[in-house]
């Protein structure tokens, strides 16, 4: 298709890094090797309401999961994440070829259809190419899920996900955007621009936003270490409703 534009990025997909990227995309398709990564994935598209096609492959099997907000999530499936290393990765147990190849097209059509606003995968789709099986397993989401669960940790102890109104009572909330970002899309929160960024004085802890929620983040941990109590507001400007 002539009309699709790949943009690769080089990082590491860490949780900083995660919900600085994943930010501006409207579905995650996990092909991730790294449970550890996998579940980060699950919990950063969880917290922002984005939906993640997750495809995992070992040796002659294949697993296929589409979680949508609302519905069950990874950690559904397993409460606690199991250690990386339990299985092996690719690399270490090999895998045959056309496995990815044939969970990464089913990953694709899910991905279409979530496009289409047609109905897509409930449950986790498991596929065994050394049996010829195809068998698919009801998931409920669990009410005591660490993650979608209605007592859900935030993604770390300083990034607030959901601001339902600018909650001036609870923190001082600053922009910390440079000005030509502020004149693009302004807020009506005060602007303290990161470059030139001095600590006000405040009797409530700080909740800093940015564009995307990464720049936030580091200042809210560097604060932090200096012994000032600050949130960074997850997903930036572009969350904020207007
Ligand atoms: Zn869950």
């Amino acid at each position: 298709n002539p009309l699709i534009e790949v943009e690769a990025v080089e990082d590491r997909l860490d949780a900083i890094s995660a919900l600085g990227l994943l930010d501006k995309h409207d579905i995650v398709l996990d092909g991730t090797d790294r449970l550890e990564t996998k579940f980060l994935l699950n919990r950063v598209c969880v917290a922002w309401g984005k939906p993640l096609v997750v495809a995992s492959v070992h040796r002659f099997e294949g697993q296929l999961q589409v979680v949508v907000p609302g519905g069950p999530c990874l950690q559904c499936l397993w409460p606690e994440p199991p250690e990386d290393g339990c299985v092996g990765t690719c690399a270490e147990t090999g895998v045959l070829g056309v496995t990815p190849g044939l969970l990464g097209t089913m990953q694709a059509a899910e991905t279409i259809k979530l496009l289409l606003g047609l109905p897509v995968l409930q449950g986790v789709c498991m596929v065994d190419l050394l049996r010829s099986e195809t068998r698919t397993i009801k998931l409920p989401q669990r009410p005591d899920c660490p993650v979608c669960g209605a007592g859900a940790e935030p993604l770390t102890g300083i990034e607030v996900v959901e601001l339902r109104e600018l909650d001036h009572e609870q923190y001082t909330v600053v922009d910390i955007r440079e000005a030509d970002e502020v004149l693009a899309r302004p807020t009506s929160l005060p602007n303290l621009p990161l470059s030139a960024w001095e600590t006000p004085v405040s009797d409530r802890p700080l909740l800093l936003v940015c564009a995307s929620g990464r720049r936030s983040l580091a200042l809210a941990k560097r604060l932090r270490s200096e012994g000032i109590e600050a949130f960074s507001f997850v997903g930036g400007v572009s969350r904020l409703r207007d």
